[in-house]
């Protein structure tokens, strides 16, 4: 497949899902795709849970060979619970996956050789054909730049100057647990659900997603439980504070907890969970936290650099759609680029179509978040 030609090479700063996906389409349209990502290795597959959308699904399906049926969990129903253990369901069908999963099969996508991990961009830099990445003191022209470095972007301000996120005022607690470790009827009472409590300025959700290897065979599985708790800036700094003073800002990984603040988590379950979502905060050996960002962006392309995933709009997490929105920039773009009667063209149609779709799924994440009474106006606007 033949994309324009004055591109034939693109450089990508950051090999997580947004960098992935953009090399993967873009190798498949035949151009000379290399990525760098400053960490070292492939995360472990403890990866948290994701909402499998289609265009998700699309990607694996299309440019990966893997069966996106195969590696997903499926649910029918949605369960309410109330505060007392009772619940309501509802039908609604759809998928659950893992960010390992679709980390994995990106990456065993992609020729090994064309991952650079361990290798910080240190520079990027904009020239008349397109772009220089600077990599451990050598630089390397390529004719497109794919931003991708996530939402602490260092290289965001090049195509956007106003666009770094700030924080919305809560945080997702969050679980993992192996199916093969929770009691046979809370495993059962919650299987084939998208469960959910609403409570007093506080949402929980939980469903399965796959375990090992992608496996969805019942009882290697995991679930996978997420818990907005609203966090003024002073709480937010204490708790991502890890057990050994060390302040890590936005997110906390699994391991770290500070002994006290799980101890609060394990309190604040008790006097606000329904019992089966209280217990399976119980059965967590490690939660982990993140800070809930709002991130918006007015433009996302300068030259030929693009802005792309997080990068460029960090939406709220009630929208199931980060992920969703990092495959669609790649797909759009692989679309433009073999379509679009020249580069510039392309690249234009690209970023008028995704800057649309990323405002509107971030102004729906913001009222999402109002609607659950998790931000006031004033923390939550821009
Ligand atoms: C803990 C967690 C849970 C999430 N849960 C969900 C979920 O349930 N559903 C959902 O849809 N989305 C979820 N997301 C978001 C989703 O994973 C992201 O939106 C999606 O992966 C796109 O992210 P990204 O690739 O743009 O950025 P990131 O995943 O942040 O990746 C940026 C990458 O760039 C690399 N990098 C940064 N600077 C440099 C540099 N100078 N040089 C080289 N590399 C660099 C980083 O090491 C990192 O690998 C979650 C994210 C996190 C962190």
């Amino acid at each position: 497949m033949t994309a324009l030609p004055d591109i034939a090479t693109v450089g990508v700063v950051g090999g997580s899902l947004a960098g992935l996906f953009h090399a993967v389409a873009l190798t498949e349209l035949g151009l000379d795709v290399d990525v760098w990502e400053r960490a070292t290795g492939r995360p472990d597959d403890r990866g948290a849970g994701i909402v499998l959308q289609p265009g998700v699904a699309w990607f694996l399906n299309e440019f990966t060979g893997v069966d996106p049926e195969r590696v997903s969990v499926p649910v029918t129903h949605r369960q309410f619970f109330t505060k007392d253990g009772n619940s309501r369901v509802t039908p609604m069908r759809q998928r659950m996956i893992s960010w390992g999963t679709i980390y994995k099969a990106l990456r065993d996508t992609l020729p090994a050789e064309r991952y650079h991990d361990g290798q910080p961009v240190t520079a990027l830099t904009p020239t008349p054909a397109g772009a220089t990445i600077h990599v451990d003191g050598a630089a390397q022209p390529v004719d497109l730049a794919i931003i991708a470095d996530g939402s602490a972007s260092r290289f965001r301000a090049l195509v956007a100057p106003d666009g770094a996120p700030r924080y919305a005022g809560y945080v997702a607690y969050r679980g993992v647990i192996d199916e093969a470790d929770l009691p046979q009827e809370l495993a059962t009472s919650l299987g084939d659900r998208f469960s959910f409590y609403d409570g007093d300025r506080t949402q929980f959700l939980c469903y399965f997603i796959p375990g090992d290897f992608g496996t969805t065979i019942t009882g290697h599985c995991r679930m996978n439980w997420v818990w907005y708790v609203p966090a003024d800036a002073p709480e937010l700094k204490r708790i991502t504070t890890d057990r050994n003073g060390s302040a890590h800002g936005l997110s906390l990984p699994p391991g770290l907890l500070a002994p006290e603040v799980h101890a609060g988590l394990l309190a604040r379950a008790r006097s606000t969970l329904p019992e089966p979502l209280r217990q399976l905060v119980e059965h967590t050996g490690d939660p982990f936290l993140q800070a809930i960002l709002d991130g918006r962006v007015t433009r996302m392309r300068s030259g030929r650099m693009l802005l792309t995933g997080d990068a460029a709009f960090v939406v709220r997490p009630h929208t199931a759609a980060s992920t969703e929105k990092a495959a669609a920039d790649a797909i759009t773009l692989f679309h433009a680029l073999r379509q679009a009667p020249s580069a510039d063209a392309a690249l234009q149609a690209w970023e008028d179509l995704r800057l649309a779709a990323g405002t509107a799924i971030h102004s729906q994440g913001v009222s999402l978040g109002h609607r659950l009474g998790l931000s006031d106006l004033e923390t939550a606007a821009g």
